[in-house]
């Protein structure tokens, strides 16, 4: 008889949501720091795993450090399907599929520097911590609804599996826009267009159309792209396009102010620190080497 007494006393303690939210805070810190920590650890040794798994490519390695300053490292990875990704540090690989893919070297530059974009702007690590936090925070929720009524926080959790999804692929459509946009403004509108419209066409083919006359069909499509990690493919290359006509446009008839101006906006440096820092100049050589001033 104590011993249920003691049990419904504790339940009643466990119940009290006051007392629930003073322990849920903590908790909340333990997993998000938890989850970085787990995050952190997966990347690195995952990161060590490809470059066991990856060789150096010199070609490539050096055409980037003519472009942008900094210690990096362009690897390949034999795999067949076409991409490029970046972990870590300044280490950007490049499968042999996408090599295949891409014979052009300028458009392979494209999407290597789309990947630099990534590692510039610590998209990676903006991502795991906008991850963990979200996580850390609907399990919290999760746990006190469950004390009180066990249906209701199942239906959350399922919400919350949802929505947490949806933040996620927002927040990761913006980074990709950044990062489309570094290589852009580099230079490589044309060639990333061409890139993107290759990846297009690989990847269209499996794709069922969609019924234009179908209002279900167009809904439900919009709905899925809710979901999607990256944008459109038709939206970023008509980005790029016009972002490329822009930057060219405005260094064509622009004083090399403009065009420090503009560079230096797109790859998030002050403009007038800028002017000041040689490895900018060494940039702006490039970029105008490349036929643009
Ligand atoms: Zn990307």
């Amino acid at each position: 008889m104590k011993a249920i007494q003691c049990y419904l006393d504790e339940k009643v303690v466990i119940a009290d949501p006051l007392e629930l939210g003073i322990s849920d805070a903590t908790s909340t810190s333990l997993l998000f720091v938890f989850h970085i920590i787990a995050g952190i650890a997966t990347i690195t040794a995952y990161s060590k795993y490809l470059i066991s798994k990856s060789w150096i490519d010199n070609n490539l390695t050096k055409q980037l450090k003519k472009l942008i300053t900094g210690e990096w490292e362009v690897r390949i990875v034999s795999m067949d399907e076409p991409n490029a990704f970046t972990i870590g540090k300044k280490q950007l690989y490049v499968t042999t599929g996408l090599k295949a893919l891409l014979p052009d070297e300028k458009e392979l530059m494209s999407v290597v520097l789309h990947e630099a974009g990534h590692t510039l702007k610590y998209h990676s690590m903006k991502r795991l911590t906008l991850h963990s936090a979200t996580s850390s925070f609907f399990y919290s929720i999760s746990f006190i609804l469950s004390a009180l009524s066990i249906p209701t926080a199942i239906v959350f959790i399922f919400a919350s599996i949802i929505v947490d999804n949806l933040i996620y692929n927002y927040y990761s459509r913006l980074t990709e826009q950044q990062a489309d946009s570094y290589a852009v403004k580099i230079g490589y509108g044309k060639e990333f267009a061409a890139a993107l419209r290759k990846f297009h066409k690989l990847y269209g083919r499996n794709r069922k159309p969609v019924d234009p006359s179908s209002k279900i069909e167009r809904f439900i499509k919009k709905l899925g792209h809710l979901f999607d990690s990256h944008p459109r493919d038709v939206d970023r290359i008509k980005d790029a396009i016009k972002n490329s006509k822009d930057v060219r446009r405005s260094i064509a008839k622009g004083t090399t102010w403009d065009m420090i101006r503009n560079i230096s906006l797109a790859v998030g440096i002050n403009p007038d620190e800028a002017k000041k820092q040689p490895e900018f100049n060494k940039m702006m050589k490039n970029i105008s080497s490349m036929g643009y001033s």
